[in-house]
């Protein structure tokens, strides 16, 4: 019996909720988008959009979903052949790869068992070993949204400047930009990968491309085919406020407000809070007896948790019944992790309560599902929403 009255709780760890004012934002009529208004806005925006990656070097806006960020990032720094190194963290990891080969880059594949993120020893083993510099580029998904697991992007940094390697660090921020401590400046990433609609609070639609000097200075010999996505039409008709192309006018009035809306919490709140929600629901999942599919205490994720249960249950059956009672949409087990786990996403637009509510609707569901859950688990997750 689907529940109609109140609001649906879309706690999937991406599209996250869009708060009303940003909704606003984006209905306002749609403006000429090579006149003095539209320029005024994208001037401003291009250096507010700046701070949340951590950057003061150039963003590329795209209107892409985060998929065409990943291929703006790699046509623009690659030729075909180049030898790239990625990390078997996850869906996300595995499916960004895929692109990879698909434009005829070689791939070298670490096998890994998404429960971890990125080794770094491993970064510079694989490194120290390709003396002849033939890997042009590391791949590293920063939240795996797939598992929950956030790969320590300076540690990496550090192994590969451990090796002397000139290397490109091309790092998928897309679920963890504007929820998750990032900095593409201080951990020297030379692109940083973004999409509008996970920790940015925005509706899908916007891809992000923050380039270091050196990603640039590559981007001029790089030999991929590449046109909608070239960064050097967009970077130039940016000096003037344009786009080379018709541009998302409408999300780029709500970025505008989603940014504003981070700057005023202050991006060190916005990071604790998405820290101290996720430390509550692993209370509850821990208290309710079952496992985080995170093993690595240095690595949970902040944005979402990925609820592992016993072999003899379905998690997309406990997702179903909670859709159906309380109108909540969780998220799904994607590729080998299919009906073994569910997602909680916490990320973006999210409160105390709003976290206490999802909690509460994830243990109804599990009970009604028949998994064994000790109903502590709510309980647990108040007692650390009591602490700051
Ligand atoms: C959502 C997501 C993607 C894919 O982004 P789309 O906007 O669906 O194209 C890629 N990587 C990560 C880590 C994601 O969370």
């Amino acid at each position: 019996m689907a529940t109609a009255s109140g609001r649906h709780f879309l706690q999937i760890p991406g599209p996250t909720n869009v708060p009303d004012n940003v909704l606003r934002a984006i209905s306002a009529p749609t403006i000429d988008h090579r006149g003095p208004e539209f320029r005024e806005l994208v001037v401003g925006l291009l250096d507010e959009v700046k701070p949340v990656f951590g950057t003061t070097r150039p963003v590329v806006i795209l209107p892409s979903s985060g998929t065409g960020a990943w291929e703006a990032a790699l046509v623009n720094t690659l030729s075909p052949g180049d030898r790239v190194l990625c990390f078997e963290t996850g869906h996300f990891a595995t499916l960004w790869q895929d692109m990879a080969r698909g434009l005829g880059l070689t791939v070298d594949f670490v096998p890994g068992d998404w429960r971890h993120g990125v080794d770094p020893d491993a970064v510079a083993e694989r490194l120290a070993a390709d003396t002849a510099h033939e890997i042009k580029a590391v791949c590293v998904v920063h939240n795996e949204t797939s598992t929950g697991v956030t790969s320590r992007i300076a540690d990496v940094r550090r192994a590969i400047d451990s090796t002397g390697h000139p290397a490109l660090y091309l790092v998928d921020t897309i679920s963890s930009l504007g929820s998750i401590d990032y900095r593409h400046d201080e951990w020297g990433v030379d692109v940083t990968v973004a999409g509008s609609q996970k920790g940015l609070m925005l509706p899908p639609g916007l891809g992000f491309n923050a380039v270091s000097d050196k990603a640039l200075r590559a981007s001029r010999d790089a030999g991929l085919t590449r046109s909608y996505f070239d960064w050097a039409p967009i970077l130039d008709a940016n000096e003037r406020g344009f786009f080379p192309y018709t541009p998302a006018t409408n999300l780029l009035y709500g970025l505008r407000e989603a940014l504003r809306m981070l700057d005023a919490e202050g991006l060190p709140n916005v990071f604790a809070r998405h820290t101290r929600h996720a430390e509550a629901t692993r209370a509850a999942v821990r208290a309710w007896g079952l496992d985080v599919l995170c093993l690595d205490e240095r690595e949970h994720s902040g944005a979402l948790t990925a609820v592992l249960l016993p072999e003899e249950h379905d998690a997309d059956q406990v997702r179903r019944i909670i859709l159906d009672r309380f109108d909540m949409s969780l998220g799904a087990g994607l590729g080998k992790l299919t009906g073994r786990i569910f997602r909680i996403g916490h990320l973006g637009h999210f409160n105390d309560l709003t976290l206490a509510g999802t909690l509460a609707g994830v243990q109804m569901g599990l009970s009604l599902a028949g998994v064994k859950v000790d109903p502590a688990g709510v309980a647990a997750a108040l007692q650390r929403l009591e602490r700051p």
